[in-house]
């Protein structure tokens, strides 16, 4: 028998390069590679899918690269292989400062590192070998981006906006669901965008009802829409269909209409506080998730202001804040970065301890409620959990003590019976 290969991809950076990790994991021949997780051991080969987005990414991916490198020449790994957004934007760069890299890929590095491995493919339909939990898996539904926001590297580096079939969508959700894969969570750089680039109109809600058909799939969750153009339809369908958490992302980056301009993001203040309210009209008790940048050139005492308000008085459920990082290559570029990385971090700390306020509010609301929620661990004395409102690794999670017939990947009603700023705690119903 042939002795396999073992291999790892250590994926940074977001779930969309996580995907991209998945497929390339998936497209390697079961017969001659076998596939150790993160953790479990020292593969022949090492992956790296790097993340290029913004400085800590960056530098990030570096220093896993550089770590690497220090077991590879210790004798623990054979290769070290590269692909992703930060070799795809510094290759030549990369290449002279890390010679001891095996080999370089880019973005779209599935097909390139198959052939690297000597192999062809045998099957035309995209396999992935499955790193979340069993019963959730993130479906990407595009590549690219067409906008052009100021301070963003991604259309860059991942090149124009490219949606994926509906049905070549259908069929991996097909695939994903007979693994065992019961929650979906869509991403894109730009939800919102889907469909246009193939036939000029909006096509989310097309593709949703494509896949709320596919058997076992209980749950469809969507992250990253664009406030601009969201297509209603989508709402009107979550509202009415079960399957699909009521729960959006959007991030929305700012809310000073001279820092909206300024990058570029095509939408005022008046326009998001309409469209969030839109947004919660017609999906009552809604999710909403955003991401917010403080530090952005430009950025005066007063616009920080009219941000921190702005999230006091919508009160969004869950939130993330990033420090503003300039991107050589993006138009933000040319501004500078004046603003102190200390006042950034103040700006950030600031509003993430009023979103905690918030949150405690909104969780102490829902104790002596049920809810539904799909098990993902086993964590000690607790069964974690989460409800619709909350996605996996981001949001909230729900503990519950540990009943040992409940298993990872089952729904349950859980009565909360008490909450904290991001937790809640419940017992199941009989
Ligand atoms: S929508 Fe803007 S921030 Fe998001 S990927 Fe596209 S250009 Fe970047």
């Amino acid at each position: 028998m042939v002795k396999k290969t073992t291999l790892q991809v250590v994926s940074l950076g977001c779930s969309k390069n996580l995907v991209d990790s998945e497929k390339i994991l998936g497209q390697l021949p079961s017969e001659r590679f076998s596939v150790i997780e993160e953790g479990r051991g020292d593969p022949n080969i090492v992956i790296v899918n790097t993340c290029g987005f913004i400085h800590d990414a960056k530098e990030e991916s570096i220093d896993t690269i550089l770590q690497i490198i220090e077991k590879k020449k210790k004798g623990l790994h054979e290769k070290v292989l590269v692909c992703g957004c930060l070799s795809q934007r510094y290759l030549d760069d990369l290449r002279q400062e890390i010679p001891e890299v095996d080999a370089w890929f880019g973005v779209s590095a599935a097909n390139d590192l198959y052939a690297y491995l000597k192999e062809t493919y045998q099957n035309d339909l995209p396999q992935r070998y499955i790193t979340t939990p069993k019963h959730y898996a993130y479906l990407k539904i595009a590549e690219g981006c067409d906008r052009t926001c100021s301070f963003c590297a991604i259309p860059m580096i991942r090149g124009a906006y490219q949606s994926a079939s509906i049905d070549s969508l259908t069929e991996e959700a097909t695939i994903l669901a007979g693994k065992g894969v019961k929650e979906l969570l869509l991403v894109a750089q730009d939800l919102s965008y889907y469909g246009y680039d193939l036939s000029k109109k909006p096509m989310l809600a097309k593709l949703l009802q494509s896949l709320i058909r596919v058997e076992g799939i209980e749950w469809i969750r969507l992250h990253y829409a664009y406030p601009n153009n969201f297509p209603e339809d989508v709402l009107q369908l979550m509202a009415e269909n079960p399957r699909i958490c009521n729960y959006l992302d959007i991030p929305l980056q700012h809310i000073n209409d001279e820092l909206l301009l300024s990058m570029r993001r095509g939408h005022s203040k008046k326009q998001t506080i309409r469209f969030l309210e839109k947004v919660r009209r017609l999906v009552p008790g809604i999710a909403l998730r955003t991401t917010l940048m403080v530090g952005y050139p430009g950025e005066t005492k007063q616009a920080f202001q009219e941000l921190y308000d702005f999230v006091e008085a919508v009160r969004f459920d869950r939130l993330g804040v990033f420090t503003y990082s300039p991107e050589e290559g993006t138009r933000a570029f040319n501004l500078g970065d004046p603003i102190a990385q200390a006042e950034k971090n103040r700006r950030e700390e600031a509003i993430m301890s009023l979103q905690a306020s918030i949150s405690l509010q909104i969780n102490q609301a829902k104790v002596g409620k049920t809810y539904r929620v799909l098990i993902d661990r086993v964590d000690g004395k607790y069964l974690v959990g989460r409800t619709e409102f909350d996605s996996p690794e981001v949001d909230n999670e729900v503990l519950i003590p540990d009943q040992k017939e409940i298993i990872p990947g089952q729904f349950i009603d859980v009565l909360i019976t008490k909450a904290d700023e991001y937790d809640l705690y419940g017992k199941p119903l009989d």
